[in-house]
């Protein structure tokens, strides 16, 4: 039994060659009693069930079979695909966990987080957040036709695009007085996350951060064999 891990693919239909690496990673590499963790930002756009479950079947057949045959599929959502709701879940067989999520492997407590609300120090970006992630301006999005969703949707990647031309990459990435706050306030030695595309594993002085990579020309995902130690695994697309 292993715990898989996975973030950032940002699967999109001009993109063909990511989903079927998906279903590749799904059909060929994952076992009935693995378990599956997709830490955010699975589509590079998610503007409801309704749309996303039509441009996304392939994948959503493919995770439907693979929690059919067993496997646990756990989702947590990204800055992109935060509108991911009850219809995908029932589709799928994914189970929907909050952001951050506190999880024991082997007798070590882990935090997995999606890693956005760890740039703390982006505070336009933050204030969008707020904006996007409260119940009501998703009521209303998601009561607008799926054509005003998609333009809308292309207006806020256009000002997060000219507004993320003038940030420094300090400013884009985590923060690390928030990432030190959150390992001390849920006690944990290991934090897991993605968001910011810079895979990496940092040691740090209250244990370790692991930065899952995002999907290019390769994919990056961290496989953790119970009762063994974890290794970051990449491979080609
Ligand atoms: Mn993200």
């Amino acid at each position: 039994m292993r715990r898989l891990f996975i973030a950032d693919l940002h699967l999109h239909p001009a993109r063909p060659e990511h989903s079927c690496a998906l279903i590749d990673f799904c059909e060929q590499r994952i076992n009935a009693d693995d378990e599956l963790y997709i830490l955010g930002d699975l589509f590079e756009v998610w503007i409801g069930d309704d749309v996303g479950m039509v441009t996304y079947a392939d994948v959503i057949a493919c995770f439907k079979q693979l929690t059919d045959t067993g496997t646990k599929v756990y989702f947590m959502a990204g800055n992109r695909d935060f509108l991911i709701g009850s219809d995908f879940c029932l589709a799928t067989g994914i189970t929907l966990l909050p952001d951050p999520y506190l999880i024991r492997f082997d007798q070590q407590d882990v935090l997995l987080m999606h890693g956005d609300t760890l740039c703390t120090d982006d505070l336009d970006y933050q204030g969008f957040r707020s904006l996007v992630r409260s119940p009501h301006w998703q009521q209303e999005f998601l009561a607008m036709s799926p054509a005003l969703r998609m333009q809308k949707a292309a207006n806020y990647r256009q000002q997060s695009q000219s507004m993320t031309a003038t940030k420094s990459d300090e400013i884009m990435d985590v923060n690390s007085d928030a990432v030190d706050q959150i390992m001390a306030q849920y006690q944990v030695s290991l934090l897991i996350h993605g968001h910011t595309h810079r895979p990496q594993v940092h040691h740090l002085n209250l244990g370790e951060r692991i930065v899952l990579g995002d999907w290019g020309g390769h994919f990056d995902y961290l496989s953790w064999p119970q009762g063994e130690a974890w290794h970051l695994i990449r491979q080609s697309i």
